[in-house]
């Protein structure tokens, strides 16, 4: 899997442009915003669209969900259903981040703890992680041993809980079980700030690798 980071929005959320080489199929990963930008990232990597994929559903992730859909007349598949009251408040979402106004909407397929996304001959393994929302997914790409997190984890850190419905210790039982247990040379995509790998962030990650107690 090929895999493009732009970064959109003022909050910097990286939108991920992923694809197959082989068939060129691809997909947006979290369209936060700025979708002029998105559009041409695709064109100029000749990635065919097919698919808009959500790990959570706060605003800075999903804000140009729609639009993007609209042009290329594709699908929009995730999260799970329990981030539905987040997308159902886009509305609000976008008063409280100080973002252009955004409707609500739903995806055309809610995601479930290990279902698999085809995209051209490449399989994305999903994983629900709870925590920082009720309904993120994690995706996994085996074959290239990358992984997108959303704001389950980040180089060093770990989403925020303090969001209606977000839990810490979830959060924490998330990352352990499903990020921490990947081969440890994974590559780590999170939603935010610079890439970083599964052992890394075992090793030296304050939050769950047990090294400040
Ligand atoms: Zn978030
Ligand atoms: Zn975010």
């Amino acid at each position: 899997m090929e895999i493009v980071v732009i970064p959109v929005t003022p909050f910097a959320q990286n939108c991920s442009l992923i694809w197959d080489t082989s068939t060129m199929k691809g997909a947006f990963v979290d369209p936060g915003g700025e979708i002029e930008k998105l559009i041409k990232a695709a064109s100029d990597n000749q990635v065919n669209i097919e698919k808009i994929i959500l790990t959570h559903g706060h605003l800075d992730h999903v804000g140009g969900t729609v639009a993007l859909a609209a042009h290329y007349k594709v699908p929009i598949i995730g999260p799970h259903v329990g981030d539905k009251f987040w997308l159902d408040a886009l509305g609000q979402q976008s008063q409280m981040f100080g973002f252009p106004p955004a409707a609500p909407f739903e995806p055309n397929q809610w995601l479930n703890h290990k279902d698999s996304i085809e995209l051209g001959e490449l399989t994305l393994d999903v994983l629900h992680c709870p925590g920082h929302t009720p309904g993120h997914v994690a995706l996994v790409e085996r074959s290239s041993n990358q992984v997108i997190v959303g704001d389950i984890i980040f180089s060093g850190s770990i989403g925020r809980t303090d969001f209606p419905q977000g839990n810490h210790q979830q959060l924490i039982d998330s990352i352990k079980e499903n990020i921490l247990t990947l081969p440890e040379n994974m590559v780590i995509y999170p939603g935010h700030g610079p890439t970083t790998t599964v052992g890394h962030e075992k090793a030296t990650n304050p939050y769950v690798s047990g090294q400040w107690g």
